[in-house]
């Protein structure tokens, strides 16, 4: 059978899906439905970096094949143009942008080499599926290095209107790397638009009849596949484990106190103060919620080596600190901050908690949370979902309460409509809700992107004769 290979910058893990982040829950199904390889970055620095030897790990019909980085290729490649430079474009934030055209060709000469490592382990009959804003450029080097394969990308965060693309040193090049890709797939329609009228506008692009669009002498599809969570776990984890536990501590330490949750990652991309501004707002305007609600915020540290992110955590803490000065009782505080991560398992107990789930991101490609907290809930009694009208989720999720992340007054008014909603209401939303995570699922998103690559570009009927000659020793003893 056609083998699938996923390229991502991290790899894995493969089991304990509770553990796993979002991208390996979507992925990890797929493998193992269809048998793969997943290739990608091992996480770790070394002197060698991409010219070191491949690491592999087998697990039934799945493989994973890592390389490390040279400190420079770190520097440049992934704290630098991607996380300096993309991260920063693709989420509107362009005064946090640092565009060094030394990054730039890190970040170009790691697509580069990353791809012709990946080249001896591919199959005639394989099927490349390439992840995220970290690898605009692989399939445009697989292709340069004579692979015909089909090659599909996704883009898991969002992609920007031209209007603010065109502030990136080389978008031209940048565009054009995408459209050597069969299948361009974004989380949203509007990104989608987005990225369709810069190849329109801006490279002189032409529609065809099939929806797709030639430029730069290419011809690619593009469209959005907003991507899905495995929402059948996720509404058991609460049953056992850490989600049990977790659900019981929680109960039991709010002692009939209303929580609204958040949990993202530290990014500035994620309205983190905007988010506490509105609470502290709450209680300014509406006194009664004093000693009744409270706001816990989970927030892993991430990116420390980005200068913007460290900010963003002292200016939380600044905040929270200030907010509880000024509002909390002997008995009451009324934010708290957790600055670690916890296991997807322990959250669903937590959601399951929580009266709402505040999810009000500036700019996000899709949000998993707002879906997970949806997913966590009980169905007799279900929490409000206050969701951003700038998270991707928002085109699925349009029984929420959606709000806009720019107006604290808005959002203290999104929180308390939350707060004080009746139950059949909260019940009829949830229902709506629910039923769209439940339908778009992780495995569903794959099936969908992947049906459609290989309906534009079947892949070789051709068997498996040993990898390309020369390069035996890239490929794992059995
Ligand atoms: N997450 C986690 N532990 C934490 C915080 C987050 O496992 O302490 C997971 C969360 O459950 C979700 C993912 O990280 O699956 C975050 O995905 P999302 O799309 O919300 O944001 P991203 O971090 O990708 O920008």
């Amino acid at each position: 059978m056609t083998r699938i290979v996923v390229v991502s910058n991290r790899v894995g893990p493969l089991s304990d899906t509770g553990r796993a982040g979002g991208l390996a829950v979507a992925l990890v199904d797929v493998l193992r439905d269809r048998g793969g390889l997943w290739f990608g970055w091992s996480g770790e620095v070394s002197e060698e970096g991409t010219f070191g030897p491949l690491q592999f790990h087998e697990d039934g019909n799945v493989s994973t094949a890592t390389i490390d980085v040279a400190q420079a290729d770190f520097d440049e490649f992934y704290a630098g143009f991607a996380n300096r430079a993309l991260w920063p474009t693709m989420h509107y934030r362009l005064d946090l942008t640092d565009f060094d055209k030394r990054l730039e060709q890190g970040y170009r000469r790691v697509n580069e080499r990353f791809a012709n490592r990946l080249v001896p382990l591919l199959r005639p009959d394989d099927i490349v599926w390439v992840h995220d804003y970290h690898f605009f450029f692989f399939g445009e080097e697989l292709r340069r290095a004579g692979v015909t394969n089909p090659i599909g990308y996704f883009l898991h965060i969002p992609f920007p209107v031209p209007e603010v693309l065109t502030a990136l040193p080389n978008h031209r090049r940048l565009a054009e790397a995408m459209s050597a890709y069969d299948l361009v797939g974004f989380q949203t329609n509007n990104h989608l638009e987005a990225f369709e009228r810069y190849l329109l506008e801006e490279a002189d692009g032409v529609r065809n009849a099939d929806g797709s669009i030639s430029a730069f002498g290419q011809t690619v599809l593009a469209d959005a596949f907003p991507i899905g969570i495995d929402a059948g776990a996720f509404s058991k984890f609460h049953e056992a484990d850490e989600g049990a536990e977790n659900l019981t501590l929680m109960r039991r330490e709010l002692d009939g106190q209303r929580q609204i949750v958040g949990v993202d990652r530290i990014d500035y991309s994620k309205g983190l103060p905007q988010r506490f501004e509105a609470f502290e707002r709450l209680l300014e305007l509406y006194p009664e919620h004093k000693g009744q609600v409270r706001l816990l915020q989970i927030a892993p540290p991430s990116r420390s080596e980005v200068r913007a992110y460290l900010q963003i955590q002292r200016l939380l803490e600044g905040l929270s600190g200030r907010i509880n000065g000024r509002f909390a009782d002997l008995d009451w505080t009324p934010i708290h901050l957790i600055s670690r991560s916890f296991p997807r398992r322990a959250l669903a107990g937590i959601y399951r908690a929580s009266a709402v789930g505040l999810v009000t991101p500036l700019r996000d490609g899709m949000n998993l949370v707002a879906k997970e907290y949806v997913a966590a809930q009980d169905p007799e009694d279900p929490g409000v979902l206050v969701l951003s009208r700038f998270a991707g989720a928002v085109e699925e999720m349009t029984e929420a309460v959606i709000v806009n992340p720019y107006s604290i007054d808005e959002l203290a008014e999104g929180l308390r409509q939350a707060i004080r909603m009746p139950r059949e209401e909260r019940i009829e939303r949830w229902r709506a809700l629910n039923e769209k995570v439940t339908t778009n699922t992780a495995a569903a998103w794959s099936r969908r992107y992947l049906d459609r690559l290989t309906a534009i570009h079947p892949p070789a009927a051709a068997e498996y004769d040993g990898p390309r000659a020369g390069v035996r020793d890239e490929v794992p003893s059995a």
